[in-house]
């Protein structure tokens, strides 16, 4: 005799199926699927009182401490999946110049370890599209807020020379010492 199936059975039963089916989408028709639901949830969560906000936030905080850590894996490997698409490098890439760059920020010389996030972000150089290397969340931030180019960089730089060509030779020459052959 059949044993009929939990509600978990068959709603793990309906995941699977959805994952199955999620598998054999082409990127377009996932592109187009997450753009329609990022919508649907947008309004969604719009539409809903104060209470059911609330209590939706406290599900969702429960389920972040409560996951498994199979759980929490695949949705790391996600997000770092995303990152990297999103970052348009693959994580070889980002491997390669982890390494090269013995983990630390290409900037200021930091471990990822100890910088914010823990983290090391790529950076590019948006005229050529190329990797110019991994940043700590600070630099990468701070690079952008100057334009993400030399000539942005420069500016606050000519104000803090106050002008005296001089003060930028010895900064330069400090700079050479210090580095010894780092790439930062
Ligand atoms: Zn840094």
């Amino acid at each position: 005799m059949s044993r009929r199936m939990t509600y978990e059975e068959k709603r793990e039963k309906k995941r699977a199926a959805e994952r199955r089916r999620y598998a054999n989408l082409t990127d377009e028709q996932r592109e187009k699927q997450r753009e329609k639901k990022a919508v649907y949830d947008r309004d969604r969560y719009a539409n809903l009182t104060d209470e059911q906000r609330e209590k939706r936030d406290d599900a969702e905080r429960r389920w972040r401490t409560n996951m498994t850590d199979e759980q929490r894996k695949r949705k790391n490997a996600a997000r770092r999946r995303w990152q990297f698409k999103k970052n348009g490098i693959t994580s070889e890439q980002y491997d390669r110049q982890f390494e090269a760059q013995d983990g630390r920020c290409a900037i200021c010389g930091r471990h990822h370890t100890e910088c914010l996030n823990g983290r090391l972000v790529p950076d590019h150089d948006h005229e050529t599209g190329e990797l110019r290397g991994l940043l700590c969340h600070k630099e990468n931030r701070s690079l952008g807020l100057f334009g993400d180019n030399l000539a942005g960089l420069l500016k606050p730089v000519k104000y803090l020379i106050g002008g005296d060509p001089e003060r930028l030779a010895m900064a330069i020459s400090y700079l050479k010492r210090k580095s010894d052959g780092r790439p930062y």
